[in-house]
C-alpha cells in the first residue's frame, strides 16, 4: 500500500453507491478500464460515468462508464500539458472551495449523496436539469472517499474546461478515449467531460 492509499484510509467514506456501479454488470467496477488489471481492496482507483438525455426523451441515460487504477490515472495525467493542467487548477480554485465544501457535507448528520452529486460543482445548479452531465468519485476497495470527489459537472462547466485545454492535451485525450471507448461511445462523449483532468 502507497503513502497515498495508507492517508486515504482516515478519510471519510462510505460503501460504493449504486450510481457509481458499473451499468454493465450492476456491481462496483472491479476492473480498470485502460489497463484491465483488477482492482483490490486496497487500490485507490476513479469512476467516472457520463449521462446525456436523448432528443425527445425526458429521462438521461448513460453516454459513458469507466473505472481507473490510480497508475493509470497518473500516467494519464503525465501527459496532459502543464499549461493545460494549470488553466484547469486555476478554474477549479476560482468556482471550488473544496476546504469549505467538505467541511459544509461532512457537518451533517447522515452523508446524503445527493448533496455531493446532485448539482453541479462549478454552477450550483441540479445536474438533472442539464441535457448531459458527469459525476465522479474516489474509490478505494468497496469504500467510496468523500473528499474532492464525487462530483457531478454540468455540460457549461465541462464545455468551459474544454475551452482551457491546449491542442497538445486535445490531440491527448483524443488518443485516451480510443483506448477506454467504443467506437460507438466515442462519437457521443461531451468535449471537456473526462475527469482525468
Ligand atoms: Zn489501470
Amino acid at each position: 500500500m502507497s503513502e497515498l492509499e495508507d492517508n486515504l484510509i482516515n478519510i471519510p467514506s462510505i460503501e460504493v453507491p449504486k450510481v457509481f456501479f458499473s451499468e454493465k454488470t450492476n456491481r462496483p467496477f472491479n476492473t480498470c478500464s485502460m489497463c484491465g488489471n483488477g482492482l483490490n481492496e486496497f487500490e485507490l482507483h476513479f469512476v467516472e460515468k457520463a449521462f446525456g438525455m436523448p432528443a425527445n426523451s425526458k429521462e438521461h441515460e448513460l453516454i459513458f462508464e469507466y473505472a481507473l487504477c490510480s497508475e493509470c490515472l497518473e500516467s494519464t495525467r503525465e501527459e496532459i500539458s502543464e499549461e493545460s493542467r494549470k488553466n484547469i487548477e486555476m478554474y477549479f480554485k476560482l468556482y471550488v472551495d473544496v476546504a469549505e465544501r467538505n467541511k459544509k457535507l461532512l457537518s451533517k448528520n447522515h452523508i446524503d449523496l445527493n448533496s455531493w452529486i446532485g448539482n453541479c460543482i462549478i454552477t450550483g445548479k441540479p445536474v438533472l436539469e442539464e441535457k448531459e452531465y458527469i459525476i465522479g468519485g474516489a474509490f478505494l476497495g468497496n469504500r467510496m472517499i468523500l473528499n474532492v470527489m464525487p462530483y457531478a459537472m454540468s455540460e457549461k462547466a465541462m464545455f468551459e474546461i474544454q475551452e482551457l485545454l491546449s491542442k497538445k492535451t486535445k490531440d491527448f485525450l483524443d488518443g485516451f478515449q480510443k483506448k477506454v471507448f467504443p467506437p460507438d461511445v466515442r462519437e457521443r462523449v461531451p468535449d471537456g467531460s473526462l475527469i482525468i483532468l
